[in-house]
């Protein structure tokens, strides 16, 4: 791993709005790590836990999942709704199928 990571601060892959409703799941069928993790209302990924691998991104049919670094202007709340919902008191949990 040549990219220096450190907890909360390294980049990682996102999951926006667009997946509201959808959970379309193909991500989580591709991600090596299984980091990809069920919400109430969307699929979230742990950002400690995503290799930053990229494998999730073209699966997505909504076009919900981007690398930190690109994620739209007017879904930035989404990096930190990632991150903090993992500490929330409903946790996303293993996918359901
Ligand atoms: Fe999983 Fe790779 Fe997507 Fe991170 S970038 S969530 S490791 S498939």
């Amino acid at each position: 791993q040549s990219r220096e990571r450190q907890r909360g601060q390294g980049m990682t892959y996102v999951i926006i709005e667009a997946c509201i409703g959808v959970k379309d799941r193909a991500c989580v069928d591709v991600c090596p790590v299984d980091c990809i993790y069920e919400g109430e209302d969307m699929l979230y990924i742990h950002p400690d836990e995503c290799i930053d691998c990229g494998a999730c991104e073209p699966e997505c049919p909504v076009t919900a999942i981007f690398p930190e670094e690109d994620v739209p202007a007017d879904m930035q709340s989404y990096i930190a709704k990632n991150r903090d919902v993992f500490n929330s008191d409903t946790p996303p949990g293993p996918p359901k199928r």
